[in-house]
């Protein structure tokens, strides 16, 4: 067999060229597979070159949109480039008898950008009107998570400044990395400073120039994008039609979103139940504990008595369970009472250890005078 397909593919490269390059681009629900059929690759060709791709791309995460180049000499497949972004591509190129995968090397320079905008009527407007990239607005709101929640309490006359790291390939800006540092300055109230370090463990973490975390031990929301479609409170219940106590926060979003522990914990129920379709549920420190309802599916491993960190994904919403649409119902206890999860003051994650204060003042001094340094271009939409 092994023979066979050597003699093809030596004489499909020595005869005179005829090369022929087609250009496709994944569809929806369509598999690298079916594109590659779909362009003429026989199935066992497309096989292999699919066998050698996967040996350095995940070929399950093939998404529409994916861009897919295929070379041919005379009716062979010399190669396949696959392209995931700017800065992931992949080939399959072959070699002798076979086929090898490998990821391409792009190169890529990074940069610190810094942006700039004013609120004027939603944070999001903001960053829209001055030509930002929601994303930064998402990493900034993401960035002070702990502190403001940015995203609803952002008043108009507000300000931030945010220093983000980029990559770029080509001159463009082709990824966002880490907010490295970010000031906010609302109208009412003191201004606010965050600068991103690197701990010796890898994890990134922020604080306040004085070294004081500025993260805390349980995260605002276990979603963080979501709309919040029914508040923690009494209300008119849509099932029912009678006023209810609502014992936690609803947050409207598609089937399939990832929900995260809001803690570190224990997990005491993972499961099914009549109202609360899948369920789970956490013990934390400090007495708290914290329920995920509705969840179309759980994450793998959860299940009683599991550890589970801060912000791991712990399942996946969905609309199981009493519900009229789907959504995460979320709620909290302390010592064994509902309490409302946004009303909460966490207690800090622990602040710098002093042995790196002053490796991390230097990065202060660093970036505080690029936040504020006027001979760093501001920022226009990427
Ligand atoms: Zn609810």
């Amino acid at each position: 067999m092994r023979a066979a397909a050597f003699c093809i593919l030596m004489m499909g490269s020595s005869a005179l060229a005829g090369t022929e390059v087609t250009n496709r681009r994944l569809e929806q629900g369509q598999t690298i597979l079916g594109a590659l059929e779909a362009a003429n690759v026989s199935a066992a060709s497309a096989l292999r070159l699919i066998d050698a791709l996967d040996d350095v791309f995940d070929v399950r995460q093939a998404r529409s949109g994916h861009q897919l180049r295929i070379v041919r000499v005379d009716g062979f497949v010399e190669h396949l480039d696959y392209r995931v972004g700017p800065l992931d591509e992949y080939q399959v190129r072959r070699d002798g008898w076979r086929y090898i995968g490998e990821k391409r090397v792009v190169a890529f320079e990074r940069k610190v950008a810094r942006f700039e905008f004013d609120v004027e009527k939603s944070l999001w407007q903001a960053a829209i009107s001055t030509g930002t990239d929601p994303v930064i607005v998402m990493a900034l709101a993401d960035a002070f998570g702990w502190e403001l929640d940015l995203m609803r309490n952002a008043r108009l006359g507000d300000r931030a400044k945010v220093l983000v790291e980029t990559l770029e390939h080509r001159g463009r800006i082709v990824r966002y990395g880490d907010v490295l540092a970010a000031s906010y300055t609302p109208v009412k109230g003191a201004k606010m400073e965050i600068y991103r370090y690197l701990l010796p463990s890898g994890e990134r973490a922020y604080f306040f120039s004085d070294g004081t975390s500025a993260q805390r031990t349980f995260l605002k929301t276990p979603v963080g994008w979501a709309p919040v479609t029914s508040p923690f409170g009494n209300r008119i219940h849509p099932i029912f039609g009678e006023p209810r106590f609502h014992d936690g926060i609803d947050y409207g979003m598609p089937v399939g979103t990832p929900v995260r522990a809001v803690a570190s914990g224990l997990v005491t129920f993972a499961g099914y139940t009549p109202g609360g379709g899948n369920m789970v549920c956490l013990m934390h420190e400090d007495d708290y504990e914290s329920c995920y309802l509705h969840l179309s599916r759980f994450a793998q491993g959860i299940q009683t008595d599991a550890l589970v960190y801060r912000k791991q994904v712990i399942a996946w919403s969905g609309n199981t369970g009493n519900t009229t649409r789907p959504h995460l119902h979320f709620n909290l206890k302390k010592r064994g009472g509902y309490v409302d999860p946004s009303r909460q003051k966490f207690p800090r994650t622990d602040p710098l250890p002093n042995e790196l204060l002053a490796d991390f003042s230097a990065v202060v001094s660093d970036y505080s005078g690029q936040l504020r340094d006027v001979g760093v271009p501001v920022m226009a939409s990427p």
